[in-house]
């Protein structure tokens, strides 16, 4: 790994304060909270496994380093899982993760959530934002595509530089599902948009499954996209 760019080699080592299917040790966080300096939020939720109606789900790999990146870079706050969740906050109404948020969001005085997730590389997009149909973040989106077009992902763009608007992804959920992004425009009237990170435009390394079996890399140029394209749209949203 002795190739990579500054960018990996700080997303590599922000990620490793995960554990992502270790339940929290007592005294340990579940989920951490890094205060920043400016009215923009990025969750990353699903950063560590979950559960969702009692069935573990896998974790969205370097979302957490992601977002603590795009922290760093804007002094954008940032809430991310760092240990495995007995429920899913992207999904369940009950959430001690959502009440975190909601404390934050009231006491920094937070105007918009940038709710960060994983898709898989059998994905035919790069980034796809679920905006409840534009709802969620209708004032702004001009601005976030706008920030997005300038590294690369447009709706019009080939493989991963393509941007998907509500495919799949709504940000919506459904009459079981509440996400992230629906909670906070509902219920707390902030602005919020769901990110769906492409595998190949996220991950940096994953360890081979079995012993023998080979790392997953993402595409270097493409991960470092995806991470200026988030600060992009976190200077904008700030700005
Ligand atoms: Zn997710």
């Amino acid at each position: 790994m002795a190739d990579l760019s500054p960018l990996l080699k700080r997303l590599m080592d922000l990620e490793s304060d995960v554990a992502y299917r270790r339940a929290a040790a007592p005294g340990e966080e579940s989920w951490r909270y890094i205060p920043g300096r400016v009215t923009v939020l990025l969750s990353a939720p699903h950063a560590a496994a979950h559960c969702r109606n009692g069935r573990l789900k896998e974790e969205d790999e370097y979302t957490a380093a992601l977002a603590r990146f795009v922290g760093e870079q804007t002094g954008a706050h940032v809430l991310y899982a760092r240990r495995r969740l007995d429920h899913d906050p992207n999904y369940d109404r009950h959430s001690p993760y959502k009440e975190h948020l909601r404390e934050i969001i009231r006491s920094a005085g937070i105007r918009f959530i940038l709710d960060l997730h994983g898709a898989s590389d059998r994905h035919d997009f790069g980034i796809e934002l679920g905006t409840m149909r534009g709802q969620s973040c209708e004032g702004q989106l001009e601005l976030i595509l706008a920030a997005l077009a300038e590294q690369g992902f447009t709706p019009d763009g080939k493989g991963l530089g393509r941007l998907e608007l509500n495919g799949r992804f709504t940000g919506g959920g459904g009459v079981r599902q509440e996400t992230i992004t629906r909670y906070v425009w509902e219920t707390l009237k902030t602005p919020a948009v769901q990110m769906e990170l492409n595998s190949r435009s996220r991950v940096v390394y994953r360890a081979p499954q079995k012993p023998g079996g080979t790392p997953y890399c993402g595409d270097a140029q493409w991960i470092e996209r995806t991470a200026l394209a988030i600060t992009g749209v976190v200077r904008a949203l700030a700005g």
